[in-house]
């Protein structure tokens, strides 16, 4: 039984936020090859904002704790990803209004309800080397798993969708600018969220190994 309290989300966004840190230079580098080389800076800027944001409010509640998040998001991401990680916590607040905590059941739910405010956004498909690819297989374990929660299963998929992203010509966002040309690079926006579900899994599985992000996807 995986239990999410507002003080566990607010450990998430720390979390996240330190390692959308470490990973600014790789997710640069990606976005770099293929698109314009400003994922790590806007993700590490819009999750700094969002971070401080939290710890100077007085919210007790894991809703408005997300709708902090992506008003916050909003304003200080330009790009593709700032709208579409706006959405992610956008729908998650929708998801989980009223809720004192949340439990695996809602967590599943609300992963799935984030897969289709970003996909009703960004009108990516499964495929198209997008975040879309890490989110959808992600989900789908979730919704499988909904009565029990295996973390170490869900980072494992999110890790191996993230890399698998190299293989694939993009077919949204900047980097289809070069089709054919874009295979051979991570897509830098499955590696953020590789390192989104990485870091909510921290919150519930503790011995957790971390990623070398930088290793494997450089
Ligand atoms: P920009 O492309 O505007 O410079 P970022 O570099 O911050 O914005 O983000 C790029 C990432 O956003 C991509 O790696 C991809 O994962 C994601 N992305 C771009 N367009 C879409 C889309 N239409 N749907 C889903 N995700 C997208
Ligand atoms: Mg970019």
């Amino acid at each position: 039984m995986s239990t999410l309290t507002n003080g566990d989300f607010l450990k998430f966004i720390q979390t996240f936020s330190e390692r959308l840190q470490d990973a600014k230079d790789l997710l640069n580098n990606l976005d770099n090859r293929i698109g314009d080389g400003d994922h790590g800076t806007n993700m590490s800027r819009g999750f700094a904002a969002a971070l401080a944001k939290l710890q100077n409010s007085d919210t007790s509640d894991i809703s408005s704790s997300c709708q902090i998040v992506a008003m916050t998001l909003l304003s200080n991401v330009g790009g593709a990803s700032g709208p579409l990680y706006s959405t992610v916590f956008m729908k998650l607040m929708m998801q989980w209004k009223g809720l004192e905590q949340v439990e695996d059941a809602q967590i599943a739910a609300g992963i799935q309800a984030a897969l289709d405010g970003i996909m009703a956004r960004g009108k990516a498909q499964s495929g198209d080397k997008t975040m879309v690819d890490v989110w959808t297989p992600v989900s789908q374990l979730c919704q499988q798993q909904e009565d029990s929660l295996d973390w170490e299963q869900i980072v494992e998929t999110a890790k191996h969708s993230a890399l698998e992203t190299k293989d694939l010509a993009a077919r949204k966002g900047r980097a289809s600018y070069l089709g054919e040309r874009s295979r051979g690079t991570c897509d830098p926006g499955s590696i953020s969220s590789g390192i989104f579900f990485e870091s909510l899994a921290l919150a519930f599985a503790k011995g957790l190994e971390p990623i070398p992000w930088h290793t494997l996807a450089s």
